[in-house]
This record gives structure tokens, C-alpha cells and sequence, in this order.
């Protein structure tokens, strides 16, 4: 695994907190992405060299919608930049690792994108995001 790529955090209403981490981090968002297919409505920001994603549920059954009603607002996954996705998935399977979707899918950012289980992260959702060439 290479650098931490960003950092998703899950928000209940990404108006209002596009607003609010605009004036945290002094600079607003510079994207905002749906990803119909995970019913999630996605923003980025970068500060410095880091890159924080905030994520909206589109639709009542969703991930980031399971997420807010369990756990409340807040830090809901670390992305780390890898260069081959696949060997990675493989290696970590290969360490008793469960990866939620084996076969990597198109997340936001133009990545292909896999998680990891968190009960087998000490409850840490881990994203492993590759870049689309
Ligand atoms: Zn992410």
C-alpha cells in the first residue's frame, strides 16, 4: 500500500457540509460526484497534499444511510493509494483479510475502488483505490 489517498468522511447533508469544512479548511470543494451505483453523492476538498471526501446517501438503503443510522456523522473510511488493485486484493486475502468486493468497481475520483471488511480492521473501513489510466 502506498500513501493515505483521502479520507470519507459521512454526512447527513452535504450542503451544509460543503459549507462548513469550506470554512474549516478555508477552501471550498473542488468536485462533487455522484456515484448512482453505491447511492452516494460525493464532494472532495483538498488541504495541502490531503484530500477529504465527504459522502452523502442518495437512497434509504445505502452504505453511507446504514452508516449515519448505526454510527452517526463522522470519520467513515480511510483510502489508501495502491498501484495494482488486484495483486493487492490477492495478497491481502492471502493474510486472512476479507475484502467486501473482490472484483474492484468504479468508485469516485476516477478510481477503481475495493473495501476491506472492518471487522477484520480492527473496525476500520480500509478503501484500496487505484487510479484509472
Ligand atoms: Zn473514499
Amino acid at each position: 500500500m502506498d500513501k493515505i489517498e483521502h479520507i470519507g468522511i459521512a454526512v447527513k447533508d452535504l450542503e451544509k457540509s460543503n459549507k462548513l469544512f469550506a470554512s474549516l479548511f478555508g477552501v471550498p470543494h473542488y468536485k462533487i460526484e455522484e456515484v448512482a451505483s453505491e447511492g452516494v453523492k460525493t464532494s472532495f476538498f483538498k488541504t495541502g497534499p490531503n484530500k477529504i471526501e465527504l459522502l452523502e446517501s442518495t437512497k434509504p438503503d445505502s452504505p453511507i444511510a446504514k452508516f449515519i443510522e448505526k454510527k452517526g456523522e463522522g470519520i467513515h473510511h480511510i483510502a489508501f493509494a495502491v498501484k495494482d488493485i488486484v495483486s493487492e486484493i490477492e495478497r491481502l486475502k492471502g493474510e486472512g483479510f476479507t475484502i467486501l468486493n473482490e472484483v474492484p468497481k468504479k468508485g469516485a475520483d476516477n478510481k477503481l475502488v475495493a473495501f476491506l471488511h472492518p471487522k477484520t480492521t480492527n473496525g476500520v473501513l480500509i478503501e484500496l483505490c487505484q487510479e484509472i489510466e
